[in-house]
């Protein structure tokens, strides 16, 4: 990136997101019609960086998705795969395809997924959440959180897609409540995608099995349906104080950053929003790939 990009960057986003960030927020949605409709709201479970390849039953489901709503305005993701320090947002024309994954082929690290950003949207979704400073991020880019699905969904690449990442030292009800601000996003045509695995642990991965189709543990079943059943009901408590759901939701969520992108999506869900299942498949042992559309 050249100085002047940087500068000229900087200039629009850096420092705080006052003046000049709310008449970014303006030109952008000024641009945007507000008809009455919300936008849907996905959770996906995105499994093995293979899926960004493969044409498989999950990838052929996320095509499908994309067919089904309306054509977004933009693409927010909240990943997995971008856990930080504070909160950041993706604000670059341009942002790169990372590769953040080894041992797989170089067909997989061949793939870019060349979709624009948006600093104005950058710019206006820091400055809708009030609860924390939300920074802009001129480094990171697309992880495979999100550009293995979403190339998928958008295969010509001309929605922009942006990331928020999520805060690492904070917990469950924060980034619950987090999700919540987002919610102007929705009535404006941007498409919240929260990436990760509802139930999800590398560590017991039955590799053996990875081809079975929907093999899952009894614990991650169990688990798996726990979550649907409570989501169903519009329980969210229970969902955000997860840490006291028992063993199985211990093995279920070893580590949170895959679990956490559920929360973005479900604080979104409003009294008149159903929820929709689908890809709701166990793969080798210990993952889900159960997703949902609210709304
Ligand atoms: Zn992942």
């Amino acid at each position: 990136m050249t100085m002047e990009r940087k500068f000229f960057i900087k200039s629009i986003i850096g420092g705080g997101l006052s003046m000049t960030g709310l008449s970014a927020f303006n030109s952008f949605t000024s641009s945007l019609p507000v008809d009455g409709n919300l936008m849907p709201v996905l959770f996906i479970g995105h499994g093995s960086p293979m899926n960004g390849i493969e044409d498989n039953q999950f990838s052929q489901r996320w095509k499908k998705m994309a067919q089904e709503i309306p054509q977004p305005k933009a693409v927010m993701v909240v990943s997995a795969h971008w856990f930080t320090k504070g909160t950041q947002i993706t604000a670059m024309d341009f942002p790169k395809t990372i590769h953040d994954f080894g041992g797989f082929p170089q067909e997989l690290f061949n793939v870019q997924y060349p979709a624009p950003g948006n600093i104005l949207l950058a710019t206006e979704t820091a400055a809708i959440i009030k609860s924390t400073k939300v920074e802009a991020d001129h480094e990171w880019g697309l992880d495979h959180g999100t550009w293995t699905v979403v190339r998928h969904m958008y295969p010509e690449a001309n929605i922009p897609v942006l990331q928020l990442s999520m805060d690492y030292s904070k917990g469950a009800q924060y980034h619950y409540d987090l999700g919540k601000e987002l919610f102007e996003l929705r009535k404006k045509g941007v498409l919240i995608i929260g990436s990760g695995n509802m139930v999800h642990n590398l560590r017991m991965v039955a590799w053996d099995k990875m081809n079975t189709d929907n093999y899952g543990y009894d614990w991650a079943i169990q688990m798996n349906d726990s979550f649907k059943n409570l989501i169903c009901k519009g329980d969210h408590k229970p969902l955000i104080d997860y840490e006291s759901l028992g063993t199985a939701a211990k093995l279920a969520i070893p580590t949170p950053e895959h679990y956490l992108p559920l929360l973005y999506t479900l604080a979104l869900q409003t009294a008149k929003d159903k929820a929709e299942f689908f890809n709701d498949k166990a793969v080798a042992g210990s993952l889900t790939m159960t997703s949902v559309k609210i709304g």
